[in-house]
């Protein structure tokens, strides 16, 4: 499918390939495994696998685990499966922490070219000393260290004589430069913690400036795609390729966030909502997260056509929920079967249809795909319709049940309401209605025309099952409200106590054989999917995916 989307990076790599500066373009997605990978982070995989596919290049699947504290295995399986499950094959699968050794290395180049120093400063007189964007930084102390000095300090930074926090090697640049990035920033720092990988090896771990341009140089990274909060970093990237030697020289380029509204975009935000319980996990259907989208019921079609469309620019621009909704809802438009579930049973009693008979009906799977066939559905005396399909004083243009007022069941017959049944609180709890035989659907009745049609499963036969239906996570209108007051508050303070709300309804009987991650149309409601932790052949779950309509336009 054409976008017609800007994406100057794509026009970047398309002269780097006519000019001859490269022949092969090579990629790189380079989480960090310190959480599960969400939408955002879905663009960021479509644009670098998939500018390295169109140009017939490779993309390297990479972690960044340069910060063991907060990395995990369970992250790095869960990116690896979201990766593939998004439609992409990575050419290699790396680790940053394969490249301590030669980070090491390039670090003791610096100290010996007289670029880097071991300061004692604390972080705290680092962040005093480095000024600001109106002040010049001032140098440390320790910044004229002798290079013999610096190389035996190094040594036992990494040979754990030192606490965490006590040493640091900073990169020598320039203090007094408009970039505060180039004031000498820290490089290396102590950290004795185990590490996913590297275990107890080191006790010193590069900083993120250092480390990524030289993972990018050691793998022949043409084109380092990253968002645009690394823009002022980039003469940082590129001093680090420079200085410590690297034959490959990879240039940085900067593309603006997606943020999507009513939710949070950020890993430590969505952690949060997962420590502190205000989800189900990960991939609670609720969750911005590549897995709580699967487990909600979007396709991976339907996110890349998503973030393809939001295109790639330098500025990091908000987009609408309901943008996201659209996409899912055209994706399932044509392949999801068309079948009929009560969310909120009331049962309708016809009293003129034979006791015990039950006929089967035709019912056409998707009326926009007649290749999807028909399906044969049970009808008989008892049935159950919603609730809301009936109501005892109608107001005005309400087509539906009420005394006296006869509408069609969809793929069966008129039904007229003739008595309604009230428990003792009042509740209407049971229809008595009548049904005429000649108005069967598909025999072209043209008797008589009623205004509403409702959907209906018949109750000898109907298979009981739960629905979950969603509501955006986070109530974005009350936390700008909130923070334009001047309230202290958090994202945490606007999570929609709707968010979740859990029916138990029935569906048709052939819904009893449905597996995880099935999809359908219930009729009227929305798009619903098999939940694939909780659904049992015996109750299946459904999570509503998206209702049916919007009044977005694209
Ligand atoms: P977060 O702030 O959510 O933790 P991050 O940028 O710290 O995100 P990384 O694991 O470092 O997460 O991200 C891997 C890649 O994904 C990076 O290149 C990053 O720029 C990109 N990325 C992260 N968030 C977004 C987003 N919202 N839109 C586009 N790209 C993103
Ligand atoms: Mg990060």
């Amino acid at each position: 499918m054409e976008h017609n989307s800007s994406n100057f990076i794509r026009n970047i790599i398309k002269e780097d390939i006519e000019s001859g500066k490269h022949k092969e373009i090579i990629t790189r997605f380079p989480p960090e495994p310190n959480g599960y990978l969400h939408i955002g982070h879905a663009k960021s995989i479509v644009i670098n696998f998939g500018l390295a596919d169109e140009f017939n290049g490779k993309t390297n699947l990479r972690f960044d685990d340069t910060n063991p504290s907060k990395e995990d295995q369970e992250y790095v399986d869960s990116i690896k499966e979201d990766v593939q499950w998004l439609g992409f094959e990575w050419d290699s699968m790396l680790y940053a922490s394969n490249y301590f050794d030669e980070m090491y290395k390039r670090a003791i180049l610096l100290i010996k070219k007289e670029k880097a120093y071991v300061d004692d400063l604390t972080a705290e007189q680092i962040r005093e000393f480095r000024g600001s964007l109106t002040e010049p930084g001032k140098e440390s102390p320790y910044r004229n260290r002798s290079i013999e000095e610096n190389l035996d300090l190094f040594e036992r930074m990494k040979n754990g004589e030192f606490e965490n926090g006590s040493k640091v090697l900073r990169a020598k640049i320039d203090m007094s430069s408009p970039n505060l990035n180039l004031r000498d920033p820290v490089i290396y720092r102590v950290s004795h913690a185990e590490h996913h990988n590297t275990g107890d090896k080191w006790c010193i771990y590069p900083m993120y400036d250092f480390a990524h341009p030289l993972e990018d140089a050691i793998e022949g990274i043409t084109h380092s795609i990253c968002t645009t909060e690394f823009e002022d970093h980039r003469p940082l990237y590129d001093w680090v390729v420079a200085e410590c030697e690297m034959e490959n020289v990879p240039r940085q380029y900067e593309f603006g966030r997606l943020n999507i509204t009513n939710t949070v975009m950020s890993k430590r935000k969505l952690k949060q909502l997962v420590d502190e319980g205000y989800v189900d996990g990960w991939d609670d259907p609720r969750m911005p997260t590549v897995s709580g989208l699967r487990r909600r019921g979007y396709t991976p079609e339907a996110i890349r056509e998503f973030v393809k469309e939001t295109g790639v620019s330098k500025n990091s621009g908000t987009v609408e929920s309901a943008m996201l909704e659209h996409f899912v809802r055209e994706d399932l438009k044509l392949k999801a079967l068309r079948t009929m579930g009560i969310l909120r049973p009331l049962k309708v009693v016809i009293t003129n249809y034979p006791e015990g008979q039950v006929e089967m009906l035709d019912a056409e799977n998707n009326p926009e795909n007649p290749e999807m066939g028909t399906r044969q559905i049970p009808f008989s005396r008892e049935i159950y319709i919603e609730q809301d399909d009936f109501m005892e004083n109608p107001p005005k243009k309400y087509f539906r049940l009420f005394p006296g007022n006869e509408v069609r069941l969809k793929h069966a017959y008129f039904i007229k309401c003739e008595e309604f049944i009230k428990d003792e609180e009042g509740n209407v709890v049971e229809l008595h209605c009548t049904y005429d035989p000649e108005t069967k659907s598909g025999t072209g009745f043209t008797g008589r025309k009623v205004k509403g049609t409702i959907h209906w499963v018949d109750a000898s036969q109907a298979v009981p099952a739960e629905f979950r239906l969603y509501e955006p996570l986070i109530k974005d209108e009350e936390l700008e409200a909130a923070e334009q007051s001047g309230e202290e508050t958090t994202f945490l303070d606007h999570v929609n106590p709707n968010s979740l709300q859990i029916v138990q309804g029935f569906v048709e009987p052939n819904m009893k054989d449905v597996k995880a991650h099935d999809k359908f149309q219930f009729f009227r409601h929305g798009y619903f999917n098999v939940d694939p932790k909780n659904s049992t052949p015996e109750k299946p779950v459904f999570n509503l995916i998206v209702s049916l309509k919007s009044s977005f336009k694209l």
